[in-house]
């Protein structure tokens, strides 16, 4: 059978892969203990590694990149809706054999490419040379993200996703490229939180400022092997057609930082820490009054929107005096060293 006629038959049915044994037993065959430095927890439930797959939306015949595919419980759900290239990339060389077999199982009607290294420094602009790129505002781009995400990298995975949004590159250089992914239940929580919320942080107000976020559905901790001490939840993240700021990502984290340092106090008390002490009292007051913000506010009280106006009130104070733009109040003290005359 050609790969055209495999394609169309299994577009409106699903793939049926060959019989494979089942994930649990080629943990078992393959002697794959879970190494916790790679926050390995597996799932092995074909319901719930369909669930997540199909949160993603439709991605028959679109690109999808797999975090972490482990033994490929994932993988297989992803290879069943049959997209048209798939590229998984996985730290850990034990999984290659289980994936291998996986990649054999699908040829003839899917591209696998099995990338072992590091997702921190894959070049995902780079992974389907064949996909064209999208306008920012036409359709959504056909390039979906998916993972069972190692919880050691999640959060900063997610902050370097964001930037490549805003700035366009990497995944979204194909356009509006799609996010669904694993986050312990609190984080995927603190995501989606609104104004007001008691866990509301940095990371609800990035993701609102250049992406719609929502919590599609919460997963038992019992669900995975081994069994993490939290819940998970699983996010889809879609890239907004138009972001809220066109402030660079670096001055909006910097500020949002800031805002939410001291979740305790008044919010001027974070934003304060913006400034070197010499400045410190004019320019904050300033800050404040150019946003029209309330300092007295405590962070979570601050809307998307409030939070933006202080950053571009900091953008706009700062812009032409990078000694201030450059300070950090963290940084270790310069030693004033005395010369002996
Ligand atoms: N997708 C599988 C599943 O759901 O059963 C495994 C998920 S497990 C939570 C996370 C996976 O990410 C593991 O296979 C681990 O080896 C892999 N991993 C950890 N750190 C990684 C990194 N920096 N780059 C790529 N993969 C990584």
């Amino acid at each position: 059978m050609s790969s055209s006629t495999a394609m169309s038959l299994l577009a409106t049915s699903g793939a049926r892969l060959p019989p494979l044994p089942t994930i649990r037993d080629l943990v078992r065959l393959y002697k794959l203990r879970a190494i916790k430095q790679l926050s390995q927890n597996f799932l092995m439930d074909e319901r719930l590694t369909n669930k997540i797959v199909r949160a993603a939306g439709n991605i028959q015949n679109n690109y999808v990149l797999e975090v972490g595919p482990g033994p490929g419980g994932i993988t297989r759900s992803i290879i069943k809706m049959c997209p048209r290239h798939l590229v998984v990339v996985e730290k850990d060389r034990r999984f290659l054999p289980t994936l291998e077999l996986l990649s054999e199982a699908s040829k003839d009607f899917l591209r696998m490419d099995i990338v072992r290294g590091d997702i921190l420094e894959y070049h995902m602009a780079a992974a389907f040379p064949e996909c064209s790129n999208m306008d920012w505002q036409d359709k959504r781009a056909p390039v979906h993200i998916i993972g069972n995400l190692p919880f050691a990298i999640s959060t900063r995975l997610l902050v370097n996703w964001l930037r490549e949004m805003s700035l366009q590159t990497g995944a979204w250089s194909y356009g509006r490229s799609s996010l669904t992914l694993t986050f312990q239940k609190e984080v995927a929580e603190r995501i989606v939180a609104p104004i007001l919320a008691e866990n509301r942080c940095r990371l609800s107000v990035m993701n609102q400022i250049w992406s719609r976020a929502e919590l599609k559905f919460l997963i038992p901790g019992k669900a995975f092997v081994p069994k993490p001490d939290v819940d998970v939840g699983v996010i889809h993240i879609i890239p907004l057609k138009k972001p809220l700021t066109i402030v660079h990502f670096d001055i909006v984290e910097k500020v949002v930082r800031h805002i939410f340092s001291m979740r305790q106090k008044y919010c001027r008390r974070g934003v304060a820490n913006l400034y070197p002490p010499d400045v410190r009292e004019e320019l904050t007051e300033l800050t404040f009054r150019m946003a029209d913000v309330d300092p007295l506010a405590r962070s979570f009280q601050l809307s998307t929107e409030e939070c933006l106006r202080i950053a571009e009130a900091y953008d706009l104070l700062t812009k032409s005096k990078p000694d201030i733009r450059h300070y950090n109040y963290r940084a270790p003290k310069e030693k004033v060293v005395v010369e002996a005359i």
